[in-house]
């Protein structure tokens, strides 16, 4: 069935079908999300037909992923903590911990950019429209402040990092993100 255009379809978007059982999804999709994730909607199955459990889009493109960015999203954090980094990534040494995954994500050929949540003095990284930090992804909330490299230094500086803390919070941010591959590797 997968996605279809039918008389009911708003203009600018498609109507999901469950491949099963035919039965439309409830709201339409808009072209340019269906052509992001077609794959996902041209396979849509209703909760009914799954088992009783929704898709989820989210879940779906999390697994679109290369694989160390899934493993990071499951393991950075417990990375974190065996390094003894306890909190160190939730306050000042987010902007490392960014600039870290920052490299680490355009490894994998995958554009993710560098951002501050202003009102949390918070730094992340951009991705699939998520957010990601040492706790792995989570859904934007609007507070992001995309920068370029050069701005999120400068940013870094304006709140009290020197280029050297810096530094020395990526270095670390680095290891724990190693750290956390390799867990992943040993439990692979
Ligand atoms: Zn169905």
């Amino acid at each position: 069935m997968a996605a279809l255009k039918t008389r009911s379809t708003m203009p600018g978007g498609v109507t999901p079908h469950c491949n099963d059982c035919g039965v439309a999804l409830y709201w339409d999709v808009d072209d340019e999300e269906y052509i992001h994730a077609k794959q996902f909607w041209d396979d849509w199955t209703c909760k009914e037909c799954n088992g009783g459990i929704s898709l989820s889009l989210t879940e779906w493109k999390l697994q679109q992923l290369p694989l160390p960015v899934q493993k990071l999203n499951e393991s950075l954090q417990q990375a974190c903590e065996r390094i003894g980094a306890g909190f160190y990534f939730e306050e000042g040494g987010c902007y490392g911990m960014a600039l870290a995954l920052q490299d680490q994500i355009t490894k994998e050929g995958l554009k993710a950019d560098l951002a501050v949540i202003e009102n949390k003095g918070h730094a992340v990284v951009l991705l699939e429209n998520q957010s990601f930090d040492y706790t792995g992804f989570s859904p934007l909330t609007g507070t992001e402040t995309k920068l370029s490299t050069e701005d999120f230094l400068q940013y870094a500086r304006n709140h009290g990092h020197t280029e050297e803390a810096l530094f020395s919070a990526k270095e670390w941010a680095l290891q724990a993100i190693s750290s956390a591959l390799e867990e992943a590797h040993a439990h692979s």
